[in-house]
């Protein structure tokens, strides 16, 4: 039975790349119908807060990676914030000590090392260190290959104020939680040979390693932190991504499914994700990237899926409070349907829709005076109010529209453009929007002509 876990420290925000360690290790569950763990690594008291912990679950849960053992889901290897772990450590402290694999050393607890043992003056940290004849620490790591590291000096498990230091408790909480394949950063390599040593000192049987390839920053060099534009989940949920776009793109870092797939369902992503298609090389983040994919999901929503987490994004900004009050809701599902194959995210909604919700919206001064500048637009402007006045002009369909300003056109040897420009700088402010009829038939008869008139007046 295939056990993995994440284990992030709360130590402020959820950033890309633990997003994607987690989606990792979800995958792989999910994959191989083994069990995710979610155990939080909260020893460092003073950088830890619960606000930190809510950003983490609310993150996971808004990207739908659930956990099946941890913190509100229970399980029968809790607790699993290590914070409340202190006597299960305890515990193992003293099999150490009881096996002579440990010993203290001025006032903290080391882990000691198997082999002979030489003083030698280390120069380029100025003191006397004991080093320790050992054979190489040989890791069998799923994505990185054979990797071989030396330790050879003891090291601090405890320190003198009692905590236990990270690589301890890790390592007791991969035993004790039975995990069997630790996904997680290629930064942590590094101190898997000091884990391997540990897990040979309890005797545990050492799980499998799986080093996922770092996220390297948009431009230069370097890896991607927490600092770096768009790095945080939490700005995407603000900004109204659809989590599905952000799971598929993260996948793709440093995950090759095979073939050029791009835009995948969670199902087949799962279906396909395994930890041999996983690269070595490290992956760029590409924010345009993502922001592409995201316009493919939105595009691809059913209406009422579209409609409800439009809606949602609207509240959230409280788009509609300073207004006139919220808008008619079939109007306002008109107007959102109307938008969504012409906009880049949710969150350009409320920019891109406002006109069609005040009529105090502003007149862009340099599309007035370009569209102004040339023809007649006035007297166009007038005789397609005139023409839309009438009553047999059907204003539910944008054909029947368009065919009544064809119409109108033809019988003035004009063509659509000489009427188009004019008429949507009149209604809405600007000169791009949805397409123009579905417009039309959208804001109704009455406020296209009100607006053109008053436009005319002006
Ligand atoms: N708490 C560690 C981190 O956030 C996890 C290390 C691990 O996954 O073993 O990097």
């Amino acid at each position: 039975m295939i056990r993995v876990r994440f284990a992030p420290s709360p130590t402020g925000f959820f950033h890309i790349g633990s997003a994607r360690t987690a989606l990792f290790n979800w995958l792989y569950a999910r994959h191989t119908g083994g069990t995710f763990v979610l155990r939080i690594e909260d020893t460092d008291r003073e950088r830890n807060s619960e606000a930190f912990l809510n950003v983490i679950y609310d993150s996971l849960k808004w990207l739908g990676l659930n956990w099946d053992e941890g913190p509100g889901a229970g399980g029968d290897h809790g607790p699993y914030r290590q914070s409340e772990r202190d006597p299960i450590y305890r515990d193992y402290i003293q099999k150490l000590l009881d096996a002579g694999r440990a010993y203290e050393k001025d006032g903290a607890i080391w882990f000691k090392l198997i082999g002979e043992r030489h003083e030698i003056f280390d120069a380029h940290r100025k003191k006397t260190v004991v080093k320790v004849k050992t054979a190489p620490t040989e890791i069998n790591d799923l994505i990185r290959g054979r990797v071989e590291r030396v330790e050879d000096e003891d090291f601090v498990i405890v320190r003198s104020d009692g905590s236990p230091v990270f690589h301890l408790v890790n390592v007791i909480d991969d035993i004790a939680m039975k995990i069997t394949h630790v996904i997680r950063g290629e930064d942590h390599l590094s101190n898997t040979s000091k884990h391997v040593e540990l897990f040979k000192a309890f005797g545990a049987p050492v799980p499998h390693f799986a080093h996922i390839p770092l996220i390297l920053k948009q431009n230069g060099p370097g890896k991607m932190s927490k600092r770096d534009q768009g790095a945080l989940v939490e700005e995407y949920q603000r900004r109204g991504y659809i989590p599905h776009a952000l799971v598929n793109f993260l996948s793709l870092l440093g995950w090759n499914p095979g073939g050029d797939r791009e835009i995948m369902s969670v199902a087949e992503i799962i279906r396909l994700f395994d930890l041999p298609g996983v690269n070595q090389s490290n992956a760029r983040f590409d924010e345009k990237k993502l922001a592409h994919m995201n316009m493919a999901y939105v595009l691809a929503l059913a209406p009422d899926d579209f409609v409800t987490r439009a809606k949602a994004f609207f509240a959230k900004q409280n788009t509609f409070s300073q207004s006139a009050g919220a808008p008619d809701e079939a109007y306002l599902r008109d107007v959102l349907l109307l938008s969504q194959p012409k906009i880049k995210g949710i969150e350009d909604l409320p920019a891109y829709t406002a006109y069609f919700f005040t009529e105090d919206y502003a007149i862009d001064a340099k599309v007035r005076e370009k569209t102004m500048s040339k023809g007649a637009p006035k007297t166009r402007l007038r005789e397609l109010a005139d023409v839309l006045k009438q009553p047999s002009v059907d204003f539910s369909t944008d054909l029947a529209i368009e065919e009544a300003i064809k119409k109108l056109a033809a019988a003035k040897g004009l063509g659509f453009g000489d009427y188009q420009a004019v008429a949507r700088l009149a209604v809405s402010g600007t000169n791009i929007g949805p397409n123009l009829t579905g417009m039309f038939r959208v804001m109704g008869r009455d406020r296209v002509l009100a607006r053109m008139e008053r436009f005319l007046a002006a």
